[in-house]
């Protein structure tokens, strides 16, 4: 592609004008004009090429403009581009046909919305109206979505603006080894004690208030911590003698990012409600929704759901999904990105690890890793402060820039980068990006003690 800086610029100062932008000081960003997308590979106007090592928010899992789901779309278009959500649609049917054969269990009914946290909202609201309670507990170390209910879930600090009114969310410790909350020294120690802090935590907020636990299967934005073996079964038996419905939020760990259809496969256990988006179409058309089992579908089968949005099951969006769930079995895409985790993403991170002072911990499995920067790998110091800004943050800028100037867009989330490139990236792009991060990690090293 010709570079033109010119239309370049013009994009820019377009976006600066109205486009009022997320989690933004609106005078202090400089969005990057994208001009093109194909595979795991974006441009910008000015002639550079990058690797997306972000699959845009961790949901472009086929990568970008596949050709199968994009004439997918276009035919669904020509066809029957949208219908209210009250009716029967082919499309929309076929959709939850083929989501619903792949989630865990019985979740056999699907509730589709526009997106992630519109998916929790619900879960969470079909979780109150089965219990007739209303707490709901959510991990420290989680992010669910930026609407109401979905932000207060939240443990990052994205969350603390909108704290004012808490809808009964209550936050606890999940397992987390490397950065325990519980003294712990071993996977089994820190699975045991975070259970027993769920216990406590239940038995002091009142068992009988409380409608679900919600828990994301392996926490993505918050640092892919996949949980010790036994610990999600041990939270199915307690929500289980407790009566709480156990919501799994699976919006980012799901459709394949972890190397199987859904994350819970790995932990064989299976959630009440189960949240899915972004991966279910490779956000080609927003979708998202909620897997429910037969005993809470059963709930809603003579009252009535008080819930609905305008788009649901929009069929331009269901087309969409149809399409990209063919492709991953066509393309064995699930298949390809365990393999690809197991064989050059793991290998080549941990080897990353050993060379470079800056890399406290390497964690993750499929196409979903993170790497925890530290300052002092005995120490495990952050390589900078909890949700550090400005100065404070200069290390993970410097890391930035430098994995950029080499050809890289890095996913990065205070201390820790993430490795999330599409699930079907090559084993030749995987290499390069390791090579990138090699080199932009020799920047970060330079700020290690
Ligand atoms: N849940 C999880 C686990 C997520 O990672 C996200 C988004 O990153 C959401 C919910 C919110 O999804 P959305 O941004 O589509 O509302």
């Amino acid at each position: 592609v010709e570079p033109d800086p010119q239309a370049g610029a013009a994009v820019k100062a377009a976006d600066r004008a109205h486009v009022f932008h997320s989690w933004s000081a609106q005078g202090l960003i400089d969005p990057l004009a994208v001009a093109g997308a194909e595979g795991s590979y974006f441009w910008d106007y000015d002639g550079n090429r990058y690797l997306d090592f972000t699959s845009g928010l961790v949901y472009t899992n086929i990568g970008y403009q596949h050709p199968r789901v994009v004439a997918a779309i276009q035919e669904q278009a020509a066809k029957l581009t949208t219908f209210a959500p009250a009716f029967a649609i082919d499309v929309r049917s076929e959709a939850a046909r083929l989501i619903a054969e792949r989630t865990p269990g019985d979740l056999n009914k699907i509730f589709f919305t526009n997106g992630g946290a519109e998916a929790v909202e619900n879960a969470v609201r079909m979780a109150r109206l089965h219990t007739g309670r209303h707490k709901v507990l959510s991990a420290f170390r989680s992010y669910h979505g930026a609407t109401s209910t979905a932000i207060n879930l939240t443990g990052d600090p994205r969350r603390w603006a909108s704290d004012t009114g808490t809808a009964g969310v209550v936050r606890f410790w999940a397992p987390f080894l490397y950065r325990s909350a519980f003294y712990a020294e071993t996977e089994q120690q820190e699975c045991e004690r975070a259970l027993q802090h769920l216990e406590d935590t239940i038995a002091f907020e009142g068992p009988q208030n409380i409608a679900a636990i919600v828990l994301e299967t392996v926490p993505g934005t918050a640092g892919i911590m996949t949980p010790p073996p036994g610990y999600l079964a041990g939270v199915r038996a307690i929500c289980d003698a407790y009566g709480i419905v156990f919501v799994l939020d699976e919006v980012m760990a799901g459709f394949g990012r972890t190397g199987t259809w859904f994350a819970a496969e790995h932990f064989d256990v299976v959630p009440d409600l189960m949240t899915f988006a972004k991966g279910v179409n490779s956000g080609y058309v927003p979708l998202g929704g909620v897997a429910i089992s037969e005993e809470i579908a059963a709930t809603f089968e003579t009252r009535p759901y008080p819930g609905g949005l305008t788009y649901s099951g929009h069929p331009l969006a269901c087309a969409a999904a149809v399409a990209t769930i063919q492709v991953m079995e066509d393309e064995k895409v699930v298949e390809h990105a365990a393999r690809i985790g197991e064989t050059v993403l793991g290998p080549g991170l941990r080897e990353l690890a050993e060379r470079h002072p800056s890399v406290g911990e390497v964690r993750g499995m499929g196409a979903f890793w993170a790497l925890d920067l530290v300052k002092n790998k005995e120490t495990r110091e952050p390589l900078v402060p909890y949700n550090a800004s400005g100065a404070a943050n200069a290390p993970m800028a410097a890391f930035g820039a430098a994995a950029k100037k080499h050809g890289l867009w890095p996913f990065i989330n205070m201390n820790r980068t993430h490795a999330v490139p599409a699930c079907n990236v090559s084993e030749a792009e995987a290499k390069e990006g390791l090579a990138a991060l090699d080199a932009a990690l020799s920047v970060a090293d330079e700020h290690t003690v």
